[in-house]
């Protein structure tokens, strides 16, 4: 079995993100990167699936700018056995992304297409459904335990109120919640190793694909400040102070 694994460069999740002085997008100028938290997910259960001798080979792909090279190696660092970058400049949406990832799908055939639930910078959530609908095939979506059977896949989905399972034909688009598995620690040989392994690079301009933007983003505010908190002496404070609150309200 082939697995294409979609994996997304984005802010690193420890970091605050600051808006930029204009207010026209958040500030990535400078700021630490890496992969996508459940994109990493998506890997480490691809890479489950190679240990039990289920998956055959592991494709990790990528669309941005050249900075996603270091996505890739992370990818392959834990295990993925090819990168393929599709190269795209400036702002990218689901549909877009999707649209690309099916061309690299078309040409790989693979049994089994594995995204984060989300890509923790735009918080979208849509790249794996529309992926799915494009390809025509079944999608097992926040993916919380996946279990391969023959021509199927069973998907343990994390839903409103509790999980469902869900079967799925082969070819599926599965997407990862974070529960479906903790991504292994990459060891420093291996991160050496993964920088010399060659990355694919495909131009996204010439893969006949429309994905220009449908969007113009307008403006990115900060949150409004949170009010500092105040120490209270007693119950009774407490709730004489609620109920001012709540009548000045
Ligand atoms: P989103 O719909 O943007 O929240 O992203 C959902 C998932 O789609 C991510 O977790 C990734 O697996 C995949 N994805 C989104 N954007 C990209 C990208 N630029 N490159 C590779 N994969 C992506």
């Amino acid at each position: 079995m082939k697995i294409v694994v979609a994996v997304k460069h984005v802010v690193d999740y420890n970091i605050v993100p600051r808006v930029k002085q204009d207010g026209s997008d958040v500030e990535i100028a400078g700021v630490k990167m890496g992969i996508n938290p459940f994109d990493e997910i998506a890997v480490e259960e691809a890479l489950r699936l190679k240990e039990k001798g289920i998956a055959k080979e592991i494709i990790a792909v990528s669309i941005g700018a050249d900075n996603s090279k270091d996505t890739l190696r992370h990818a392959l660092a834990m295990g993925a056995d090819r990168a393929v970058l599709i190269q795209a400049e400036g702002a990218l949406e689901p549909l877009g992304v999707a649209r690309l990832l099916k061309a690299v799908i078309d040409r790989e055939q693979p049994e089994l297409i594995l995204l984060g639930k989300q890509a923790i910078d735009d918080d979208a959530g849509q790249t794996g459904q529309m992926l799915a609908a494009l390809l025509g095939v079944g999608q097992g979506l926040f993916a919380s335990q996946i279990t391969l059977n023959g021509n199927e896949v069973e998907v343990q989905r994390e839903v409103e109120g509790g999980s469902e399972l869900v079967a799925l034909q082969l070819p599926a688009v599965v997407t990862a919640d974070l529960r479906l598995n903790e991504p292994r620690f990459i060891k420093l040989p291996n991160m050496m190793m993964a920088k010399k392994k060659p990355i694919e690079t495909l131009v996204a301009a010439e893969l006949g694909v429309d994905y220009a933007p449908r969007l113009s983003l307008q403006k990115v505010a900060e949150p409004a400040p949170r009010k500092p908190g105040v120490l209270v002496n007693s119950v009774a404070e407490l709730v004489e102070k609620l109920r001012i609150e709540k009548v000045l309200a």
